[in-house]
């Protein structure tokens, strides 16, 4: 029998791809009373929904390429997801310094101006002039740039976001497959002759599965959205996806203080330096076309130069390669609107629907900010194929974990080193920014570390490793390392090479 569905019972929509809009997808369907399965390669946002740069934003950037519709969503949506989730996404101010040359200061103003009024702002604060001579934020800065901007935009743990949106659609019925690929699908006439099905192949580790059959298909595949159309599907299209990759280092903290940097260069481009896990500085992103296969892309010594040079540009203290720990690359699956240039193209989603048939629907584009618009603009797509369908309902629902209000969210590290003393504030803080009020179900009894399990380093225990595995659909030490924490950035290549041991073994019991 099937790991994954009875044949014989179809189900209403099967998803393809864990990343950010698939399971946002899923689980919005399911919360309307449909049935749902999803099937994801590798495992939740091994893709590009856990290489992005990590903010709810509107894109100030995108002003410029009058992306109007998409920036006013995306604006308004900051504030309807941090409701959603205020453990694992929170407000950040942003440090644009004045660069003579480059924008001129009334037009940034003005951008600004735009940003804080398009999109509805209700708990993040508006834009101010920051005076960079006297303000912390000037210390880390060459004494040319006088003057900045400050403006609000949030902040997410963008594959946190994607395991607890998966966890939520388990809980309201979806069959979440990971490490599960989908080889093949094709339409299929049913038995009673009634309206056609989509027969979908599946294969996980051990070989092929048991098709499922489904009344309608959503290609979620990101930066494979095209080869899953011409290749599992064998469909003939003129849709094409642009690849775009980004690139980001992580370097050990170059500022002592909570701000972000949006620093322009010269090249039209801008990027962000961004306070990270604590101890690190984000830098990124770049943006080139990408050609070969999606998983392939890595930050290159020619990428990781440019981020260097464009941060040293503004930062006293030049950034060079012996600064940086780690970095990570991904690729943007964006709808090939034909621009020029990787920066111009657009950041909008298109959702094409295919009626013949069983209905299919493939997601282009997108963005981590508007994953709850699109998955409501692609309900919304299939209604017509399910009227019993129930009504929009996400705007209102918290993520796991994040059920309490914004306004509490600095106060809940030190409720929990109350009940947990032996918790130290980095810990607290950690724990609540990755599992929120459900640090009081994960830590159980525990009166101290030696209650939490084996100890797998830099202060991960067995606890919750068993957490992530059995809430979170984890399976490999990368899921925990890289995706639902980033311990990575501080565990050894042994320690994670154990962990993963563990954790197969656990599996094979
Ligand atoms: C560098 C960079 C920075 C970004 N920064 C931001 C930002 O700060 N804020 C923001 O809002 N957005 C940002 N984005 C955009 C955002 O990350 C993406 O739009 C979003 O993650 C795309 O999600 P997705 O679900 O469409 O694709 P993905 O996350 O790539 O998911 C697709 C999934 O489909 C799976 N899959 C493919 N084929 C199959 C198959 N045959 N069977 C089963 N599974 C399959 C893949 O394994 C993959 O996990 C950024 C993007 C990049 C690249």
């Amino acid at each position: 029998m099937s790991r994954a569905e009875n044949p014989a019972e179809p189900i209403d929509i099967f998803v393809i791809g864990g990343g950010v809009n698939g399971v946002g997808i899923a689980r919005d369907a399911a919360g309307r009373g449909l049935s749902v399965a999803l099937a994801e390669m590798h495992d939740l946002a091994s893709a590009t929904s856990s290489a992005s740069t990590k903010l709810f934003h509107g894109g100030l950037r995108y002003l410029e390429y009058y992306e109007f519709r998409l920036v006013r969503e995306a604006l308004i949506e900051r504030e309807v997801l941090l409701k959603a989730m205020p453990h694992i996404s929170w407000p950040m101010r942003f440090v644009l310094p004045h660069h003579k040359g480059l924008r001129p200061w009334w037009l940034i103003r003005l951008g600004l101006f735009l940003y804080d009024h398009l999109g509805g702002r209700k708990i993040l604060p508006a834009t101010k002039s920051v005076d960079l001579t006297k303000d912390p934020a000037g210390k880390a800065l060459k004494s040319e740039y006088r003057r900045a901007f400050e403006y609000s935009d949030c902040w997410v743990q963008d594959a946190r976001l994607v395991s607890l949106m998966a966890r939520d659609a388990a809980e309201r019925g979806v069959n979440v497959m990971v490490r599960t690929k989908v080889t093949r699908a094709e339409q299929v006439d049913t038995p009673a002759g009634g309206d056609r099905l989509w027969k979908i192949e599946l294969e996980d580790e051990n070989g092929p599965l048991q098709p499922v059959l489904a009344r309608a298909l959503v290609n979620a595949g990101g930066p494979w959205v095209a080869d899953i159309i011409a290749g599992a599907l064998g469909i003939n299209t003129s849709e094409k996806v642009r690849l775009v990759r980004g690139s980001h280092i992580v370097t050990k903290k170059l500022y002592d203080h909570d701000r972000c940097y949006f620093f322009q260069g010269s090249d039209g481009r801008i990027i962000f330096a961004i306070p990270y896990e604590q101890d690190f500085t984000l830098i990124g992103t770049t943006d080139k076309d990408h050609q070969g296969p999606a998983s392939s892309a890595k930050c290159t010594d020619e990428e990781a130069d440019y981020l260097c040079r464009f941060a040293s540009e503004y930062f006293d203290k030049p950034v060079t390669r012996e600064d940086i720990v780690w970095t990570y690359s991904g690729v943007r699956p964006l709808y090939d609107d034909g621009a020029s240039s990787a920066t111009a193209a657009t950041r909008d989603y298109v959702l094409s629907l295919r009626k013949e048939g069983a209905p299919l629907l493939s997601v282009f584009g997108g963005k981590i900010t508007t994953h709850r618009k699109l998955a409501e603009a692609a309900l919304h797509k299939l209604s017509p194929f399910f009227p019993q369908a129930g009504d929009d309902w996400t705007a209102g629902a918290t993520l796991p974990g994040g059920d309490f209000p914004v306004s509490d969210a600095a106060a809940l590290p030190a409720r929990l080193r109350e009940d947990y003393p032996f918790l130290s504030e980095a810990q607290a803080l950690r724990l609540i920014r990755t599992y929120g009020t459900d640090c009081w179900k994960m830590l159980g009894h525990a009166s101290g570390p030696e209650d939490l399990g084996q100890a797998f380093g830099a202060g991960l225990y067995e606890a919750e490793v068993r957490w992530l595995a059995e809430n979170e659909f984890a399976r490999r030490a990368e899921d925990i390392v890289f995706r639902r924490t980033k311990f990575g950035l501080r565990m050894s290549g042994e320690e994670i090479a154990a962990l993963d041991e563990w954790l197969v073994a656990q599996q094979a019991r």
